[in-house]
């Protein structure tokens, strides 16, 4: 217990330093994508293919600050009571072009579940890292399930299931290291902003995951009528 306060602690620490630094990043890199778009306009169509690049990075530049930022607000104050199952319904929506370009199925057992006081943008948030990560560790395609019930009289239960590569043993027990990244284009920052969030809930994130066969995610969060 004493080694996971420590772990919490430090990870507090990071990241109030990366989402401040994150924060003083935005303003001159929304100054620069201004100006880009102006030079970009009265250039010629030769160029077209080096902006497109300057784009792309500073979108990239945009993802990373985005995410970092996440970690500097404390949002318990402005908790609102919402219903998880619409926030998951959402997402899986919102994902859907995605996992039909990775042959994935998502299959979905989401259960009415009573409201919590909840900050419902950070937990969508939450939910679009797991079940995209999930997509991601099937390049070749498979079944994602996601499930939402009601454990107890005081906590649901959600847990996303993949059958994709799996997460390294190494990695598995330092979920949640900033920057750690298997993918060409991943950040290394959506599991310690989901870890962040769901410890702001009071709730629970375990992962279990065996090379090869698959990894699943389980969160419990409390209810709190
Ligand atoms: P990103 O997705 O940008 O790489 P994350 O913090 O979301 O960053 O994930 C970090 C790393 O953890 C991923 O690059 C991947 O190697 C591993 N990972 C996370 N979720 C899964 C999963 N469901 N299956 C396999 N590996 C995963
Ligand atoms: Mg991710």
């Amino acid at each position: 217990a004493e080694e996971v306060l420590i772990q919490t602690k430090k990870l507090r620490a990071v990241g109030e330093l990366a989402a401040s630094i994150a924060h003083e990043i935005r303003n001159p890199l929304t100054s620069i994508k201004g100006f880009l778009q102006l030079i970009k306009e009265i250039n010629s169509d030769k160029d077209e293919f080096y902006f497109d690049i300057l784009e792309d990075e500073l979108g990239r530049i945009e993802m990373i600050t985005g995410e970092l930022l996440v970690l500097a607000k404390p949002q318990a104050k402005d908790f609102k009571f919402r219903d998880i199952s619409k926030i998951i319904e959402d997402v899986i929506i919102l994902l859907g072009s995605q996992a039909l370009i990775y042959k994935v199925e998502i299959q979905k057992e989401i259960m009415p579940l009573p409201k919590i006081k909840c900050a419902p943008n950070q937990l969508k948030q939450v939910f679009i890292n797991l079940i995209k990560n999930a997509i991601e560790a099937m390049p070749n395609g498979g079944k994602v399930s996601v499930n939402a019930q009601l454990l107890n009289d005081h906590t649901i239960n959600i847990r996303v299931i993949d059958q994709g590569v799996g997460i390294p043993k190494e990695f598995l027990d330092n979920l949640g290291t900033p920057f750690y990244t298997t993918k060409e284009k991943g950040t290394g920052l959506g599991l310690m902003t989901t870890i962040k969030i769901i410890q702001e809930h009071k709730g629970t994130i375990d992962f279990t995951s065996d090379q090869n066969c698959g990894t699943k995610v389980e969160i419990n969060l409390p209810l709190n009528k």
